[in-house]
C-alpha cells in the first residue's frame, strides 16, 4: 500500500514542477526550487533555478550578447556542475553514489517581454543510497556558497511517506529529517 501513497506523491510533486516550469511567475531571481524523493534506495533530487544565478558568481553585468551564445554560454556554466554534490551535502554513512545526472536549460517569458531572453536551469539527479535510513540531515550550504544571488531555496518532496516542505535561507540551510 506504501508503494502506491508513494507513487502518487511522486506524481504530484512531479506535476508541481512542470507547473512551474510553464509558469513564468515562477521565474524569481534568489529562489530556487528542490525537490526530493525518496523510495528505498532510491534517492531523486531536481534542483531549479533561474539561469543568470549561473553568470553571477563572477564580477561583470551581464552583456548584450546574441541570444544563441548567451544560451550556448549559460549551458556550459550548467554542465560544469557535473554532480549534485556541489549544491547539497548528504551524510557520508548514507553511503549515495550519483547514477544519473541530467541538465537543462529552458528558456522563459516567451510572451512576457519583461523576461525575455531568461533561463530556467534544471539538474536532475538519480542516487543509490546503501543506508537511506542514515539521511537524516540534508545541507543546501554548498548552493548557497556557490550563488552569491541566491536568497532561497523552496524544498519539496516526499521521504518514503513523509512529505517535505520547507523553505531554506543562508543562515537556516539544512533540512532534519
Ligand atoms: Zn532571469
Amino acid at each position: 500500500m506504501s508503494h502506491i501513497t508513494t507513487a502518487l506523491a511522486i506524481t504530484m510533486i512531479s506535476g508541481a514542477v512542470f507547473a512551474e516550469q510553464r509558469n513564468a511567475g515562477s521565474h524569481v531571481h534568489g529562489l530556487n526550487h528542490a525537490t526530493i524523493v525518496l523510495e528505498g534506495n532510491r534517492l531523486q533530487i531536481a534542483y531549479e533555478f533561474p539561469a543568470e544565478q549561473l553568470g553571477e558568481q563572477g564580477h561583470e553585468e551581464h552583456k548584450h550578447e546574441e541570444h544563441g551564445d548567451k544560451a550556448h554560454e549559460l549551458s556550459d556554466k550548467l554542465e560544469a556542475i557535473e554532480s549534485v554534490f556541489a549544491i547539497v551535502s548528504l551524510p557520508e554513512n548514507a553511503q549515495c553514489k550519483e547514477t544519473e545526472v541530467t541538465h537543462s536549460l529552458t528558456q522563459v517569458g516567451v510572451s512576457d517581454t519583461k523576461l525575455e531572453g531568461h533561463h530556467d536551469a534544471l539538474i536532475q539527479v538519480i542516487l543509490e543510497c546503501r543506508a537511506p535510513e542514515n539521511l537524516t540531515n540534508l545541507s543546501f550550504e554548498p548552493a548557497f556558497e556557490r550563488f552569491v544571488d541566491l536568497e532561497k531555496i523552496e524544498v519539496e518532496g516526499v521521504m518514503e511517506t513523509e512529505a517535505l516542505s520547507i523553505t531554506l535561507t543562508s543562515l537556516s540551510s539544512s533540512l532534519e529529517l
